[in-house]
């Protein structure tokens, strides 16, 4: 049968008015983040889709899958809901049905309650309800719960009521099951910070407790050393050495761990100015000449532009360089040639440190970066704990920079420092 023109005419207006609820609907569940914001969403969609609605009742799936949880209730007398916080799914009620089921259950008055759930006529009575559209809560293809439309006058519901009721329901399962997911994942997040910090403050302590026997131990040998508890034997002497270079490596390891720790937990400051390159990279040669000269390394510098500026914390570009230059020394075999060369372009600078040694290979350059990663080769031989890389990166990020790494085994290894000349350039 076809609708009269009239008929027609309203069924367009309802149709249209029910797709404009469905729209400022999803609009409100978009903007919900928490599980709060959500139940708060659908309560006032089911208020709008049903104007003469009395309330509505969200019940959740507990967490073993055996349960209803009421989740959120809205303008329903909370204390006929406190034997109903939590019931079996297995109960006789409309909630837990429709979780069963998939089905959605409309009860136009008492007279329908009678004929499904006669034990439910007492609740009923409490609460002044007559009628309810109860639909599953479906997202990903799981029914997480069901919701509940209260009604206090006796209903026939249409089959766009229901379909509107349905619309609402499936989109506030989404929007809850976003939210879980959301507030799951800062949960996990806050405890993985919270680890970070009790590691960060545990290494910090053991750091200091560390540090004042070291130093004792670094003092007394200094004293025996100069003789002030008498003569001291040329064999003495090279033992004493020995304790010496032991408890400076000990006390370079503390100091990386620390400032390790203090990176991972975000408490290092940066004072960002413009710093001359030329002459950090001079204070950098006079503190690695000594190792050049010792390994008889012939070291080469290529950068003509004496007034190059990058933006940086000076501090922590000169620890960065001397890093980067006294790596290049340790893992480059004597004689070898260690070169430092200068590029920019009008955002960036580039510092390039490039050896001759042993290099490194590719599927290692990336985990050379990582906290007490040593490559094979080094461990043993040549001193160092594995810090250097991971800790002159993390500070070069810190000052919008980076640090990358190019090798060819048995070539070499060049290892790129970037850093922005400007306060607003970024690499
Ligand atoms: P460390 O030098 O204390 O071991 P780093 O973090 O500075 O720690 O470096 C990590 C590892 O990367 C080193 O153990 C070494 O195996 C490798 N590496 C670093 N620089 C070079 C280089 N210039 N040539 C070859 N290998 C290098």
């Amino acid at each position: 049968m076809h609708p009269t023109p009239a008929e027609g005419a309203e069924s367009d207006l309802n149709a249209r008015t029910q797709a404009e609820r469905l729209l400022e609907l999803s609009l409100w569940l978009a903007s919900a983040a928490t599980l709060a914001d959500v139940s708060d969403a659908t309560m006032q969609a089911a208020k709008r889709a049903f104007p003469d609605t009395a309330g509505a009742i969200i019940a959740r799936r507990s967490a073993n899958e055996k349960e209803l949880e009421i989740f959120a209730v809205s303008d329903l007398p909370g204390q006929i809901f406190e034997n109903w916080q939590r019931f079996s799914l297995h109960e006789d009620a409309p909630l837990a049905e429709v979780v069963r089921t998939g089905d959605v259950i409309a009860l136009n008055s008492p007279t329908d309650w009678e004929t499904r759930y006669p034990h439910l006529l007492p609740l009923l009575s409490e609460t002044g309800h007559r009628a309810q559209l109860v639909c599953p809560l479906v997202a990903g293809g799981m029914i997480i719960g069901s919701l509940g439309i209260a009604f206090t006058t006796d209903r026939t519901f249409t089959a766009d009521e229901a379909q509107l009721a349905v619309a609402l329901s499936s989109q506030c399962a989404v929007a809850l099951e976003r939210a879980r997911l959301y507030e799951n994942e800062r949960k996990a997040r806050e405890a993985a910070e919270t680890a970070n910090q009790s590691k960060s403050d545990f290494m910090a302590r053991l750091s200091h407790e560390l540090r004042t026997p070291l130093n004792a131990i670094g003092g007394y040998a200094d004293l025996i050393e100069i003789g002030i508890h008498g003569p001291v034997t040329a064999e003495q002497r090279a033992v004493l050495q020995r304790i010496q270079t032991s408890q400076k490596h000990i006390q370079g390891l503390i100091s990386s761990v620390l400032e390790f720790s203090r990176i991972e937990a975000g408490a290092t400051q940066y004072h960002l100015l413009p710093v001359n390159l030329e002459d950090t990279i001079s204070v950098c040669e006079t503190l690695t000449s000594p190792q050049i000269q010792e390994k008889h390394l012939h070291y080469v510098r290529n950068s003509s532009d004496l007034s190059i500026e990058v933006y940086a914390d000076a501090e922590k570009l000169r620890q960065i360089l001397v890093n980067l230059l006294t790596n290049a020394i340790k893992y480059t075999d004597p004689n070898g040639r260690i070169s430092l060369t200068v590029e920019r372009d009008p955002e960036n600078v580039r510092v390039m440190v490039a050896d001759t040694g042993h290099g490194i290979e590719a599927t290692n350059l990336d985990l050379i970066f990582q906290p007490f990663v040593r490559l094979h080769s080094s461990t043993g031989v040549v001193d160092g704990v594995g810090l250097g890389l991971p800790i002159s990166r993390s500070l070069a990020r810190g000052m919008r920079g980076d640090i990358t790494a190019e090798s060819k085994p048995g070539t070499g290894s060049t290892f790129t420092l970037i850093l922005p000349c400007t306060p607003s350039a970024t690499t």
